[in-house]
C-alpha cells in the first residue's frame, strides 16, 4: 500500500498520542502496541491463511446448500458471503417463498434445501402445500418460509459439519496453483489467503468466473429487480408475501450499481408511503436482483430444452417453474405442459474449458427464457447440492468436477436425500 498523505498523518497522530500520553505518565502499553502493529500490518501479507478442499463464494440460495453438502460429504469447506447472513435473495432480498419442490402431483426436488425449508416451516408452526394436488396456479405450491429462522438454521447446519463461514468477505484476486487455487479475500479489518482445491461460484452473477476471465452472458436490458417491503400492517414472516416494487435497471454488477438499485428502490418505497400515508412496517436491506451474468458453459440449457423437459445425459437435478420473464410491463408466466419436468445438466454448471471450478444458482449456462424459469429457489438449491457433491468428489479424487463419474455424483446425491432426475 502506498504511503499516502492520510496514512502519514495517521502515523504522526499516533506517535504524538503515544508521546503525549507517555509524557503524562498515562501510557497504556496494549493500546500503544495495537495501534503501531495495525499500522505496520497494512504493508504485509494477508492476515489469515485458510486451507480447505472447497471454497464456496456466495452464501445465497444455492451456495448455502452447496457448502452444507460439501461439509456433509467430508470436504473441509469455507463459505464467503459478502453480506451479513446466509440465504441471499431468499433472506437478504426477502423472497422467502421458494418454488417449486413439486411438479404434477409429486416431489421432484428434495435433499438439503428441502430439509432446511421443512425445518424452518415446522419450527415456525407454518403450513405446507399438499404436493399430491396439482395446483391451479403454480405459485400456490410455493412455501412461505420465515426468512429469519431460515438464515439461523442454515448457520446451524453449516456449523454442525464444520463449514467455516466468513461474512463480509469476498475474493479480490485469484491465481491458479498446482493443486487448485489461491484466492486472496478481503473484508473490513480482514485479509485472508485461501488455498483450496475447488471453487463453487454461487455469487448469483458468476463473479469468480468473470474474475478468472471466462466469458459470461448478459442481456443488454435485464429483468427488473424488486425492493420488498410492507406498509400499512405488520409483516407476518412465514405466513405471507410482502409488498414489492420493481426497480427497473437494477444491476448487481458492482457496489456502485447495487448502491444505485438500493437507493432507487428505497426512494420508490418512500414515495408510496407518502402517497398512501400508511406506516412502513418492513423493508428488506437490499434489492432482489432477478437477472445478472450467466456463464458460457460446457452445455447451454435452451428454452426448448427447458419447455420440452429434455432429460440431459448428464442431468444432475430437476427444475420446475413456468417461463417467467419480467419486463417493464410486468410478467405473464407461461406454464409448462402437463407432465413436463425440465432437468439441469452438469455441463451447464461448468464454465467452458475450465478446471476446478463449478457454478450453481441463477448464473448457470442457459438462454434468457430458460433462465427465467430455472432460476427459482428450489431449482437453485438442487443445483447447489449437486455442485457440492461434484466439487467434493473432484477434491477427493484430484480431478475436476466435469470429470467426476456421473454415477458417483448420483449415488452421493441419493445418499444425501436428493432426488436425481428419473428417480421421481
Ligand atoms: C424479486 C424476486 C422475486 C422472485 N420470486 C421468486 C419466487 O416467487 N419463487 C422462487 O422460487 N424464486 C423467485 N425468485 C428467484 C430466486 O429468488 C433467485 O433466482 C435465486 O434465489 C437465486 O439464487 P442464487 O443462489 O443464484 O443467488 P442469491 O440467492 O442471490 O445468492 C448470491 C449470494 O452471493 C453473494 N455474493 C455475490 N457476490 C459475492 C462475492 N463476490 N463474494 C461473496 N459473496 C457474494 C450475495 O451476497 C448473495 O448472498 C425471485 C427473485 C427476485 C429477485
Amino acid at each position: 500500500m502506498k504511503d499516502t498523505d492520510q496514512s502519514t498523518a495517521r502515523r504522526k497522530f499516533l506517535q504524538q498520542s503515544i508521546l503525549g500520553s507517555a509524557g503524562a505518565g498515562l501510557a497504556i502499553a496494549s493500546t500503544t502496541h495495537v495501534a503501531v502493529g495495525a499500522d505496520e500490518k497494512e504493508n504485509h501479507e494477508p492476515e489469515l491463511a485458510t486451507e480447505v478442499d472447497v471454497l464456496v463464494v456466495g452464501g445465497g440460495t444455492a451456495g448455502t446448500i452447496a457448502a452444507i453438502q460439501a461439509g456433509r460429504a467430508g470436504a473441509s469447506t469455507l463459505i464467503l458471503e459478502r453480506n451479513s447472513q446466509l440465504g441471499g435473495t431468499m433472506t437478504t432480498g426477502g423472497v422467502a417463498f421458494p418454488g417449486l419442490f413439486d411438479a404434477w402431483g409429486k416431489q421432484i426436488i428434495a435433499g438439503i434445501g428441502w430439509e432446511l425449508v421443512k425445518e424452518s416451516v415446522e419450527l415456525d408452526g407454518g403450513k405446507f402445500p399438499d404436493f399430491a394436488k396439482v395446483p391451479q396456479r403454480h405459485w400456490q405450491n410455493q412455501i412461505y418460509v420465515n426468512q429469519f429462522l431460515y438464515a439461523i438454521l442454515a448457520e446451524e447446519k453449516c456449523e454442525a459439519v464444520g463449514v467455516q463461514i466468513a461474512y463480509y468477505e469476498f475474493p479480490q484476486s485469484i491465481a491458479e496453483t498446482p493443486d487448485g487455487w489461491q484466492v486472496d479475500c478481503v473484508g473490513f479489518g480482514t485479509r485472508r489467503r485461501v488455498l483450496c482445491k475447488q471453487i463453487i461460484d454461487c455469487s448469483g452473477g458468476a463473479e469468480v468466473v468473470g474474475m478468472l476471465g471466462f466469458p459470461r452472458l448478459r442481456e443488454e436490458e435485464r429483468q427488473p429487480g424488486s425492493m420488498l417491503f410492507k406498509i400499512g400492517g405488520g409483516h407476518l414472516p412465514g405466513r405471507e408475501q410482502v409488498h414489492r416494487l420493481y426497480v427497473h435497471g437494477a444491476d448487481s454488477t458492482n457496489s456502485r450499481t447495487a448502491t444505485l438499485a438500493n437507493v432507487t428502490g428505497r426512494r420508490s418505497v418512500l414515495a408510496k408511503v407518502r402517497k398512501e400515508k400508511k406506516q412502513l412496517m418492513h423493508l428488506q436491506p437490499e434489492t432482489g436482483f432477478r437477472e445478472s451474468y450467466r456463464i458460457v458453459g460446457e452445455t447451454m440449457v435452451t428454452v426448448n430444452d427447458y419447455t420440452s423437459g429434455k432429460r440431459f445425459d448428464d442431468a444432475i437435478s430437476n427444475a420446475f417453474y413456468p417461463v417467467d420473464l419480467h419486463t417493464k410491463s410486468g410478467v405473464k408466466p407461461k406454464p409448462l405442459k402437463p407432465g413436463t419436468v425440465p432437468t439441469i445438466p452438469l455441463g451447464a454448471l461448468i464454465p467452458k474449458g475450465s478446471r476446478n471450478i463449478i457454478v450453481a444458482g441463477r448464473s448457470v449456462c442457459s438462454d434468457r427464457l430458460a433462465n427465467s424459469g430455472l432460476r427459482v429457489q428450489a431449482s437453485c438449491m438442487g443445483m447447489g447440492q449437486a455442485a457440492g457433491v461434484a466439487a467434493t468428489l473432484a477434491a477427493k479424487n484430484n480431478t475436476t468436477p466435469f470429470e467426476v463419474s456421473l454415477q458417483q455424483i448420483h449415488q452421493v446425491l441419493r445418499d444425501h436425500d436428493a432426488i436425481v432426475p428419473g428417480d421421481a
